[in-house]
């Protein structure tokens, strides 16, 4: 049985990747599902964060890195699966955690939702807080992945230089 695992995933955390590799090891599948939604401004592209997730989770043979738009239910249809995982960090995220998977129980009742708790060392992690940290320069390498972590300096730089060109 496969597990649907969605987000923004804005850069990849290493917090993620966490909750990534124990769903790895749960199913014999794990669809990863960047969610591409023009209302919600990114620093990545849906390529570019396809791409991150991808270097960063090689050598787990079992995962697959999709991107997808509209609802998840229907996604989630489309391609056969009837789990969805979504990670929880602090009580501030389940309440819209519990909303959204009720919303999505009733549009499609055969699909659950399957929630993973962070590792402690993760619980404060997210992926806005780590674009703080790169923005200021500071240290990235104990919260995301080296992929990652290359690709936000480099998107720092060209944000940087972006703004003094204009
Ligand atoms: P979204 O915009 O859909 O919340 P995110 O990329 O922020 O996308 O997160 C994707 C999923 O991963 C969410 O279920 C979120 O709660 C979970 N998540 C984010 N950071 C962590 C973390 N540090 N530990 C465990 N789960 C996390």
């Amino acid at each position: 049985m496969g597990v649907l695992y969605p987000g923004s995933f804005d850069p990849i955390t290493n917090g993620h990747v966490d909750v990534i590799r124990r769903l790895a090891r749960a199913f014999p599948k794990v669809h990863v599902a960047v969610l591409s939604n023009p209302d919600k401004s990114s620093w990545f592209s849906v390529k570019e964060r396809m791409e991150m997730i991808r270097k960063s989770l090689r050598g787990l043979k079992n995962v697959r890195v999709t991107a997808y738009e509209g609802l998840l239910v229907d996604y989630a249809k489309r391609i056969g699966v009837r789990l969805v995982a979504r990670g929880l960090r602090a009580v501030s995220d389940f309440d819209s955690e519990f909303k959204m998977a009720l919303a999505n129980k009733d549009m499609a009742p055969a699909i659950d939702t399957l929630f993973m708790l962070t590792d402690k060392k993760y619980a404060f992690l997210s992926s806005s807080l780590v674009k703080e940290i790169a923005l200021y320069g500071g240290p990235l390498k104990s919260f995301v992945p080296p992929p990652a972590e290359r690709a936000l300096r480099s998107k720092v730089k060209e944000r940087a230089a972006g703004k003094s060109a204009g």
